[in-house]
């Protein structure tokens, strides 16, 4: 689903993505985990092009978004972007709008999708994060985890192949993240393809089929959550996985 390789990325001269390689299978929940300034952050934008990278393939379903550091044409980026939906710490609600208008600006605006079709799946997406009465409220007017189950509705909104979410979690209040890995967590039990940077490491054990750790650029290591996590190979990777359990 998700193909990266040799991916380059610099901010000046420090090298923020080394080399990186590694495939996401379709259905698969992979985590990604790492100390901070390890480039986790920066890959994920790089995969929605966020980022321009400096080298390296990205291919999303196929398609070739970045061949041997070249981009596709814009045309062919919107289609091949259009299945991959992301997630951000800070949710990234358009303040101005209600709920409802967060979610179905897109579909209508980009997609030109009917209005009923689009109300419609509002409509389930909204019940699903079990948000149904909260429609006609601005995103200031909800707690931390509220907004972030609207922004995972939103991304839901484009019918995403793939979900990359980047720490959904961190600037939240501790009693607050339980709601928001819970309707992670059902994506993933039905099958959606997602990338999960985190630092909940009972979330990245309990749901992710793979996880990848970063450190300086690099991924280090990665395996099934019993590899990493009961019998980490590589010192960097024990280092960090004492300091954060
Ligand atoms: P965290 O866990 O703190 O979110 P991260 O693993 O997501 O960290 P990145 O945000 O990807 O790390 O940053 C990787 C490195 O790139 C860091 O050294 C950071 O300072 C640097 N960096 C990130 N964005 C920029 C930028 N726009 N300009 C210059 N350097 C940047
Ligand atoms: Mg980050």
């Amino acid at each position: 689903m998700i193909e990266i390789e040799n991916l380059k990325k610099s901010y000046g001269q420090l090298e923020v993505l080394k080399q990186i390689s590694f495939q996401v299978e379709r259905k698969e929940v992979v985590a990604i985990i790492g100390p901070s300034g390890s480039g986790k952050s920066t890959l994920l934008r790089s995969i929605v092009n966020l980022e321009t990278i400096n080298g390296g393939n990205i291919k999303i379903d196929g398609e070739y978004l970045v061949e041997n550091g070249h981009y596709a044409k814009p045309k062919e980026i919107q289609k091949i972007l259009s299945k991959a939906g992301m997630v951000f710490q800070h949710f990234q609600l358009f303040p101005h709008l209600t709920v409802k208008d967060n979610l179905e600006l897109a579909p209508k605006l980009v997609k030109k999708e009917d209005a009923s079709v689009v109300e419609k799946r509002r409509m389930e997406l909204l019940e699903k994060v079990g948000l149904q009465d909260r429609a006609n409220t601005y995103p200031a007017n909800l707690s931390g985890g509220q907004k972030q189950r609207v922004a995972i509705a939103r991304a839901l909104m484009m019918n995403p192949e793939i979900l990359l979410f980047d720490e959904p979690t961190s600037a939240l209040d501790p009693e607050l993240t339980g709601e928001v890995l819970k309707v992670m967590k059902d994506l993933a039990e039905e099958q959606m393809t997602m990338v999960v940077v985190t630092h909940e490491m009972g979330f990245a054990r309990e749901v992710a089929d793979r996880i990848i750790f970063m450190d300086k650029g690099e991924i280090v290591e990665s395996g099934t959550p019993e590899e990493i996590f009961e019998n980490p190979k590589n010192e960097r990777t024990k280092t960090f996985l004492m300091r954060v359990q």
